[in-house]
C-alpha cells in the first residue's frame, strides 16, 4: 500500500513573512498520518520555512537546482546547498522549467542523478502539452521523459524519486484532466516502470498528480488506483485549500 504524497510547489510567490505565516499556518493544521506532506518555497525562504516547520512532519522542498555541485553557475544553486538548508525533497523537470526555461529531457535526467547524490529525493514531473494529446502523442512524450529523466537511475535510487504526472495544458488553467485521463497516464507510467526496473519497484513508486488540483477535484482524483497524492501549485498558496487537498488524500 502506497502512502499518498501532497506537495505544494509555491513558484515565484509569496513574500518572507507570508512564506513564513503560510509554513506555519500549514503545520499547525494538516493531517499528521496518513499523508506524506510537503512544501516547496522560492529559494529564498528555504531557510526560514525550514525553521517554520522545524519539529512538524511537513517537509521542505526546493523548486529547481542545478546538476553541478559547485562552481561558476552564476545565479543557481546546488543539491548540496539545498540539502544545507534542510531540503528533503527537491522539484525537478517542472512544465514551467521545460517550457518557460527550455530545460532538456536530458538536462533533467542530470539534474535528478545530481540530486540522489546529495542526498535529496527527486520529484520528477513530465506531461504533454495540448497539441501533443491532441495528436495522440501523450504517452510517446511521458514515456520519452520518463526515460530520460530516469537514466542512469539504479535499483538502488528509484526507491527514492516521486514521479508527478502533469498535463501542461492542466497546469494553472483552472482546466483538470478528468480522474479517468489522468488514471490512464498513470497507471501507463507505472507499467513503463515494471519494464525499467522490476513489478515491486513500480508497486511502490509514488506517481503524483497535478494540474489544477482543487479541494473539489482532489478526492475524486486521489481515489483512483494508480494516483498517489498530488503536486499542488495555486491551491498551495493557501493553508485551508492546501489542506483540504491533504485531507482529500487521506
Ligand atoms: C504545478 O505547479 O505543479 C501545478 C500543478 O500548478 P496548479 O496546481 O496551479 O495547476
Amino acid at each position: 500500500m502506497r502512502k499518498p504524497f501532497v506537495a505544494g510547489n509555491w513558484k515565484m510567490n509569496t513574500c518572507a513573512d507570508e512564506a513564513v505565516a503560510l509554513a506555519r499556518a500549514i503545520a499547525d493544521a494538516a493531517p499528521k498520518e496518513g499523508v506524506d506532506l510537503a512544501v516547496c518555497p522560492p529559494f529564498v525562504y528555504l531557510r526560514s520555512v525550514a525553521k517554520a516547520l522545524d519539529g512538524a512532519w511537513v517537509a521542505l522542498g526546493a523548486q529547481n537546482m542545478y546538476f553541478e555541485p559547485a562552481g561558476a553557475f552564476t545565479g543557481d544553486i546546488s543539491g548540496a546547498m539545498l540539502k544545507d538548508v534542510g531540503c528533503r525533497y527537491v522539484i525537478l523537470g517542472h512544465s514551467e522549467r521545460r517550457h518557460v526555461f527550455g530545460e532538456s529531457d536530458e538536462l533533467v535526467g542530470k539534474k535528478v542523478i545530481a540530486a540522489l547524490a546529495a542526498g535529496l529525493d527527486p520529484i520528477l514531473c513530465v506531461g504533454e502539452l495540448i497539441e501533443e494529446r491532441e495528436a495522440g502523442k501523450t504517452m510517446e512524450v511521458v514515456e520519452r521523459q520518463v526515460r530520460a529523466g530516469l537514466a542512469g537511475v539504479g535499483a538502488d535510487g528509484i526507491g527514492r524519486i516521486t514521479i508527478a504526472y502533469e498535463p501542461v495544458w492542466a497546469i494553472g488553467t483552472g482546466k483538470t484532466a478528468t480522474p479517468a485521463q489522468a488514471q490512464e497516464v498513470h497507471a501507463a507510467i507505472r507499467a513503463l516502470l515494471a519494464t525499467m526496473y522490476n513489478e515491486t519497484a513500480a508497486a511502490a513508486m509514488r506517481i503524483q498528480y497535478g494540474g489544477s488540483v482543487k479541494p473539489q477535484n482532489a478526492k475524486e482524483l486521489f481515489s483512483q488506483t494508480d494516483i498517489d497524492g498530488g503536486l499542488i501549485g495555486g491551491a498551495s498558496l493557501k493553508a485551508e485549500s492546501f489542506i483540504a487537498i491533504a485531507e482529500a488524500a487521506l
